[in-house]
């Protein structure tokens, strides 16, 4: 049974960033016929907040990405509290009272003399006394699990087989000295103990996962299977990192992009599959295959995103934006004949209803000097309303006959004169739909 998991620290709004992992998560259970868990990572109390858990599951649910459950990791601190204990027993956990700055001083001497900024172990050769003062003078000292020397290895998912030397690595904290239970713990916990069969996590999390992967050992689990994704960059391969907060999912849904013009952009960028528009969560599936992901960072481009949602909202039937159009006071009766005329028109679900106006006789004309005279004798040999599917075709016809225009000069000034734009509908369907005639 696959079980996969997507994990955000509820610290703030999810960005195409976190989607990006949500998404490959979600569509390997999905795939599989598995589990799909939402795990709130809120072991930190002063970070985490409620609105964050909310928004979070507001933003998938608009993606339609479901989860078969929820987990919170504040909802499971004695789990963490039991490893810790077993750690200790086995020996594989100690503590240490370095100060950061102690830590930063350690650092630099390390990197000064050319050698990895990696913890010296000190605190492992501390006696009892030395311990005891220590707690006496600095209180509780933070918990650093004892990596074992060895080399780490796994096949990783996406990059391949990877091999770290544990050496070049610093014991990681799992307990900070306020007795908080850090990530690192609480996540192998919770994937070991909730049955995770596959990991799939930005690149940054590599060397985590080295760690995670002999903390799970020494507390006598099997790893999951782990990949990790290349990190987005922006489309000239500069670091999204300080850009993703205005690349919040809420922001671009503000933005009226369409939910599935993200997911088909988000499941195929980085593959050696092409960006298709997909119309349904099912057709992400079927072509979803993670060893198509290529190490290399990912070039994100927001603007992609707008022609796929164009392409969205102009295959979407009148119904599906009722809503938007009866907003933009399009009365029900009219709604489809006018929606078919304009749909190729309009780039968001937003703009819906924004050429009802222009049909109702409120467009500004737009008249160039030297065609005045032309647009007065055409409107002039033009009837009154109810226009039909002909009547453009006529009426240009005769006008064309009358002045010896054609072309774009013909077209086109009358275009700018009836609807006020530059571009917009075929002008044989906007004509039936006019409820005035145009005037100047
Ligand atoms: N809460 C972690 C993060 O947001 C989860 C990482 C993981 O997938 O294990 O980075």
């Amino acid at each position: 049974m696959t079980v996969t998991r997507f994990a955000p620290s509820p610290t703030g709004h999810i960005h195409i960033g976190n989607l990006r992992t949500a998404l490959f998560n979600w569509l390997i259970a999905r795939k599989a016929g598995g589990t799909f868990i939402l795990r709130i990572d809120d072991t930190d109390p002063e970070r985490s907040k409620e609105e964050y858990v909310d928004a979070i599951k507001e933003d998938l649910e608009w993606l339609g990405l479901t989860w078969d459950r929820v987990e919170r990791q504040s909802m499971r601190l004695d789990r963490y509290a039991e490893a810790a204990d077993k750690l200790r027993d086995i020996e594989r956990f100690y503590e240490a009272w370095e100060t950061p700055t102690e830590l930063d001083l350690k650092r630099k001497k390390q990197l000064n003399m050319g050698k990895p900024p990696v913890y010296d172990r000190a605190a492992l050769s501390l006696s009892e006394d030395e311990k005891t003062k220590l707690r006496d003078d600095r209180g509780a000292g933070v918990w650093r699990f004892k990596l074992n020397h060895a080399r780490i290895e796994w096949p990783d998912g996406i990059l391949g087989d990877i091999s770290i030397d544990a050496a070049s690595v610093s014991d990681p904290v799992l307990i900070r000295q306020d007795g908080q239970v850090l990530y690192t713990l609480a996540s192998v916990v919770d994937d070991t103990e909730m049955g995770v069969t596959h990991v799939v996590r930005g690149s940054d999390h590599v060397t985590n996962t080295a760690t995670q992967i002999q903390i799970m050992e020494a507390l006598g689990q099997t790893a999951p299977t782990f990949a990790h994704h290349s990190l987005l960059t922006g489309p000239q391969g500069e670091a999204l990192s300080k850009r993703l907060g205005t690349l919040a999912l809420r922001d671009l849904r503000a933005a009226g992009l369409e939910p599935m013009a993200i997911l088909s952009l988000m499941a195929r960028l980085g593959s050696s599959d092409p960006v298709e528009l997909r119309t349904t969560h099912q057709e992400l599936l079927d072509g979803f295959e993670l060893t198509h992901f290529g190490a290399a960072p990912t070039k994100f481009d927001e603007e992609d995103l707008k022609p796929l949602t164009a392409r969205v909202v102009q295959s979407l039937d009148a119904n599906d934006v009722a809503e938007e159009l009866t907003a933009s006071g399009v009365p029900d009766a009219a709604q489809s004949a006018y929606w078919l005329a304009v749909r190729g028109n309009v780039e968001t679900r937003s703009e819906a209803g924004k050429w009802w106006p222009v049909l109702q006789g409120q467009a500004t004309p737009i008249v160039a000097d030297e065609d005045r005279d032309f647009v007065v004798t055409a409107l002039d040999m033009l009837g009154e309303p109810p226009y039909s599917a002909e009547t453009w075709s006529t009426w240009t016809n005769a006008v064309k006959e009358a002045t010896g225009r054609k072309g774009k000069g013909l077209f086109m000034p009358l275009r700018l004169a009836v609807t006020g734009h530059h571009r917009g509908p075929e002008m044989a369907d906007v004509m039936p739909l006019l409820a005035k005639k145009p005037t100047l």
